[in-house]
């Protein structure tokens, strides 16, 4: 396996500044690159190595480059590649090695699904980003620029696309300043100008910085001797705050737009069972802890399915790490929220679609076994039973859905 380790931007740090909490980024170079665009890329790490301790002094800054040639291999036609399989190639990468935030960067141009192009995309539950050079390239705009021009373009690019990542990755949102390092940019050429953050961003930053620096669970003494689930309580509990950001960033409100052939699948059936008297019969005889056993059984086991059949999770490497954990509990989080979401959307329109449809002669009728007079109270226990059902077929749609258009809603936070 080819790899080429470069740890020279650490070593470039003082030996008095050791005391000083440690963070750690690895730049991957996922995939073939051509000469100018591995000097940018090094000319970056360089920059970024130097601005990051000028701007955050109180840690100490060591930026590891790692180049995975043969990373993109197995793509077929890999000129334009999904940003996920590469978020996997650094998840790989990572453990071996201690790194707080990776940086993946390839030549290849990244395929979108909200944008029209991305020169890069943020993945918060990962802690990685992932940057193209291939618009950063003066070359795409004009045949006519030399070697030098298209390194000293590239990497001035780079390093403002890079810490406008490692911003998002710590918490920042977006600025209207166009020469904020966290302007919303509209096309490569703004990069250029966003060269600074505001006192209030650098100490959100250090802020977030701070509890990213402290031991990682795995470090700590009695790591050894704690059990994986316990690991997984500790690991969930100390990092909630970023597991709920994670799960907020990731819109999970969007998925039944999203999520467009779960969305039909799950309508599809709710319509279906609606038409069906048996239903009505049987959902309108179900008693309000039949009804809760079901429901959570409905979002258990959707959730479970979907995160194994994406392959939304993790697998632990050698030893379980607690990214591994973030990453995990996240992305579990991230699904039943959008599950949810799908839940109370089909109850929704299941309890309109009744009221406005189905009048109550008939549906009493159909419900043969019930004694009593029907109620609204029996219209939520028919609608809420039809809505998990459709929630579980719909569920069995989603995969269908491609396999890294999923994982993409669920990961990327940002199309840059
Ligand atoms: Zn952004």
């Amino acid at each position: 396996m080819m790899q080429h380790r470069d740890d020279s931007a650490g070593q470039a740090v003082p030996r008095s500044a050791s005391d000083q909490p440690l963070l750690e980024v690895g730049i991957v170079v996922a995939g073939q690159t051509d000469a100018a665009d591995m000097q940018a890329i090094r000319l970056m790490r360089d920059r970024l190595a130097e601005r990051l301790q000028e701007d955050f002094g109180e840690f100490r800054w060591v930026l590891t480059l790692v180049n995975r040639a043969e990373a993109l291999s197995r793509l077929p036609g890999s000129t334009r590649v999904e940003p996920v399989e590469l978020l996997e190639v650094g998840q790989t990468e990572r453990e071996s090695q201690h790194w707080d935030f990776i940086l993946i960067v390839t030549q290849a141009e990244l395929r979108t699904h909200y944008k029209p192009y991305a020169v890069g995309i943020v993945a918060r539950i990962h802690d990685a980003a992932v940057l193209s050079t291939s618009r950063l390239d003066p070359r795409s705009e004009s045949t006519a620029v030399h070697h030098e021009g298209r390194v000293a373009a590239m990497s001035e690019r780079l390093l403002a696309l890079a810490l406008h990542a490692l911003g998002h990755l710590n918490g920042l949102v977006h600025s209207a300043d166009s020469d904020n390092i966290m302007y919303e940019m509209a096309r490569p050429s703004d990069l250029v100008a966003m060269q600074s953050w505001t006192a209030e961003q650098k100490s959100d930053v250090v802020e977030n910085l701070r509890l990213i620096a402290d031991v990682r669970l795995e470090e700590q003494a009695d790591a050894g001797r704690t059990s994986a689930t316990s690991f997984y309580v500790r690991g969930a509990w100390v990092n909630r705050h970023e597991i709920a950001d994670a799960v907020l960033q990731a819109h999970p409100w969007e998925f039944p737009q999203r999520l467009g052939r779960l969305t039909t699948a799950a309508f599809s059936t709710v319509l279906v069972l609606l038409m069906t008297a048996e239903t009505w019969d049987l959902a309108s005889s179900v008693t309000a802890g039949q009804l809760a056993g079901l429901l959570a059984i409905a979002l258990c086991v959707t959730t479970a399915f979907v995160a194994a059949k994406q392959r939304l999770l993790v697998r632990r490497g050698r030893r379980l790490t607690e990214q591994t954990v973030v990453a995990n509990v996240a992305a579990v989080a991230i699904v039943l929220s959008g599950m949810m979401t799908t839940f109370f959307g089909l109850l929704g329109t299941t309890l309109a679609f009744q009221v406005l449809v189905f009048r109550t002669s008939v549906v009493k009728t159909w419900a043969a076994s019930l004694h009593e007079p029907w109620t609204f109270a029996h219209s939520l226990v028919v609608a809420s039973f039809v809505a998990a059902m459709g929630l579980v077929i719909g569920a069995f749609g989603a995969s269908f859905e491609e396999y890294n258009y999923f994982r993409h809603i669920a990961f990327v936070d940002e199309e840059t």
